[in-house]
């Protein structure tokens, strides 16, 4: 693969969205791969935009027929990254953007070594907690489903390559721009593209 595969994770109400929105702005370059999800759309969601929303009996059969990079249970629903997405990207030379859940993060990262894990965390769990609330979407029992697994999902975060606590939003996304921009200027990766331009294949 070429492009840099940045995966991020973070619990329900981190603020992740806002800031995926933002650094996309702000750091350009990136493909986003539209995961298959079986919940139901929330609000103004747009299938084929914010997820391929399919029944179970779809995502099922997509799972037999190979069709995901990862897959996993979060929450109630299940959700998956297909090949498709990231192949779409990558083919048009973007670095890709997951936004998956830890046991996705994992499993990315047993594929592609290379690929970038960064752990997005709410300043506090009342924090959190507002976040969810505020953004109106949810029922009680889902709230309080994700308020219980909140604190596990959080420790996950100690096996990925970066931490941005979200406390102060226009910090998180510069922080987030500046792991993008130092990932893309590693040797590793810019390497080939020196070549082009000088000889330095013997030191
Ligand atoms: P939500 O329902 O709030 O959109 O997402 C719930 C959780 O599922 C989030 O942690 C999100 O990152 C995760 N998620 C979304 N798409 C995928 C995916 O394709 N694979 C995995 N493993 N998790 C996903």
């Amino acid at each position: 693969m070429s492009g840099v595969l940045f995966v991020i994770s973070a619990p329900s109400g981190a603020g992740k969205s806002t800031l995926l929105a933002a650094l996309k702005k702000r750091a350009g370059g990136f493909g986003y791969s539209v995961s298959h999800t079986t919940r139901d759309a929330r609000g103004r969601e747009k299938d084929g935009v914010d997820y391929h929303f399919v029944d179970r009996m779809t995502f099922k059969e997509m799972v037999k027929a190979g069709s995901f990079v990862e897959w996993a249970k979060v929450y109630n629903d299940l959700y998956g990254t297909s090949f498709s997405g990231i192949e779409k990207q990558t083919a048009s030379g973007f670095d890709v953007l997951l936004d998956i859940d830890p046991q996705g993060a994992k499993n990315i990262k047993k594929k592609f070594k290379d690929s970038v894990l960064i752990y997005v965390l709410p300043p506090s769990m009342e924090i959190l907690e507002k976040r969810i609330r505020d953004r109106g979407a949810d029922s009680e029992s889902v709230i309080e489903h994700r308020m219980k697994e909140a604190p596990q999902q959080i420790k996950a975060c100690v096996w990925y390559d970066y931490i941005i606590i979200n406390d102060d939003l226009e910090r998180a996304v510069e922080e987030a721009k500046a792991i993008v921009i130092s990932e893309r200027c590693k040797t590793i990766r810019r390497l080939p593209d020196a070549k082009k331009l000088f000889d330095i294949s013997s030191p």
